[in-house]
C-alpha cells in the first residue's frame, strides 16, 4: 500500500471536519485509504519513533502527547533530530554580549539544553537526542505561494540540511526494526525552516522504506499557519489566531476561506489526558516561554505557548512509504 506517495498534487483535501470530531476517542489512529490499519501502539513488535524538530519546543508543540506515550510503549523506541538549534530567537543588537556570534554560541547552547530537558520530561534519554545545527531561518532561499502552499527554493544551508537528514534518519534505525513512524512539520507551515524539515524527513522516509525495506509513517503537523493579509500571505498566523477558546483547534486554525485547506488530518492522537506533560515539556523551553533577557530573547508570545499547553488533540497529515 502506498498513500500519496509521489506528489504533493496528489493530495486529498479536507471534507469532513464534523466526522473527526468522532475518531478522537482514545489513542486512536485512522489509516489512509485502504484495508490496512493500526490499531495505534499496541501492534508494534520493534517500532521506532523519529522526531523531526526544525528548532528546540517544535517537538513538544507537536507531539509532546504522542512522544510521551510511545515513549513509554514496550517494543518502541524514540529519537528525536533537532534540524536548527534556534540561533536566531535573540533580537540583534549589542545587547550585553560581546558578539552576536558569542551571542548565537550562548542561544544554542541555551536551547539544546532545554530541549534534552523537555524530551527527558517526556521520557527520551539525552542520549537520543541529536542536534544538526542549521542556522536559524536561513534555510529558504525564496518561496512564492500558489495552490494553497509555498514552493521553496533552498539556500546552499538548506539544501545541505535536507541532505543530511535524508542520511542521518536512515542511519537511526537499527536493522531488525519492523516499523517507522516519522514525525515533523507539515509541508503546509508557514515557517520556512518546518517545511525544510519536512521534505529532508520525506525524502528519508524514502530512503528506509526503499533501502532499509521498513515500512515507514510520515506524521506532520502544522506549527505556524499562514493567514492572508491584504494581497499578501504572511506567516506565523497563529500567534494573531482570533479563536479564544480553550482548546486547541487544528480545523480553526487551517480553515481560511481564502487557503484552499491543507489535505485532511487523517491521525488524530487524543492528548487530554496529558495536558500536564505537555505543559512540563513545553514550560522546560524557558527561554521561549519565559524570554531570556540576558540573550536577548525577548517574550512575545506568551498566550501562543499557554494555547499550545491546553491543547488536547495531535493532529497529523499521513503518508506511507513501503518498501
Ligand atoms: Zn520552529
Amino acid at each position: 500500500m502506498k498513500c500519496l506517495p509521489t506528489s504533493y498534487g496528489e493530495a486529498r483535501y479536507a471534507l469532513l471536519a464534523p466526522l473527526l470530531l468522532g475518531i478522537v476517542a482514545g489513542f486512536t489512529v485512522s489509516s489512509c485509504g485502504d484495508s490496512e490499519s493500526y490499531n495505534g501502539i499496541a501492534s508494534a513488535s520493534h517500532s521506532m519513533l523519529i522526531v523531526v524538530s526544525p528548532h528546540p519546543d517544535d517537538e513538544s508543540i507537536m507531539a509532546a502527547g504522542t512522544m510521551y506515550r510511545y515513549a513509554h510503549e514496550p517494543g518502541w523506541s524514540v529519537e528525536v533530530v533537532f534540524l536548527s538549534s534556534g540561533d536566531a530567537a535573540g533580537i540583534p543588537g549589542p545587547c550585553r554580549e560581546p558578539t552576536e556570534q558569542e551571542k548565537k554560541r550562548k542561544i544554542i547552547e541555551l536551547r539544546e539544553e532545554e530541549a534534552r530537558r523537555a524530551c527527558s520530561i517526556l521520557g527520551i534519554e539525552a542520549t537520543h537526542v541529536h542536534f544538526l545545527r542549521y542556522p536559524d531561518k536561513q534555510l529558504v532561499a525564496t518561496s512564492t505561494f500558489s495552490g494553497g502552499r509555498r514552493h521553496d527554493s533552498f539556500t546552499p544551508e538548506g539544501t545541505s540540511a535536507v541532505e543530511e537528514l535524508t542520511r542521518f534518519l536512515p542511519r537511526l534505525v537499527p536493522e531488525g526494526t519492523r516499523h517507522v513512524t516519522i514525525i515533523t512539520t507539515s509541508l503546509w507551515d508557514a515557517h520556512p525552516d518546518h517545511r525544510t524539515a519536512y521534505w529532508g524527513a520525506r525524502q528519508a522516509a524514502q530512503v528506509v522504506a526503499t533501502e532499509q525495506r521498513i515500512r515507514v509513517q510520515l506524521l506532520s503537523a502544522i506549527v505556524h499557519d499562514e493567514f492572508p493579509r491584504g494581497p499578501e500571505w504572511c506567516c506565523l498566523g497563529d500567534i494573531v489566531w482570533p479563536n479564544e477558546g480553550p482548546f486547541l483547534d487544528y480545523f480553526t486554525l487551517s480553515d481560511i476561506p481564502e487557503r484552499p485547506r491543507p489535505p485532511i488530518w487523517d491521525v488524530l492522537f487524543n492528548v487530554g489526558d496529558l495536558r500536564t506533560i505537555r505543559s512540563a515539556s513545553l514550560s522546560a523551553h524557558t527561554s521561549q516561554v519565559e524570554g531570556n533577557a540576558e540573550l536577548c530573547m525577548i517574550l512575545l508570545w506568551k498566550p501562543y505557548y499557554q494555547r499550545w499547553m491546553e491543547k488536547i488533540e495531535e493532529a497529523f497529515y499521513e503518508e506511507y512509504f513501503v518498501p
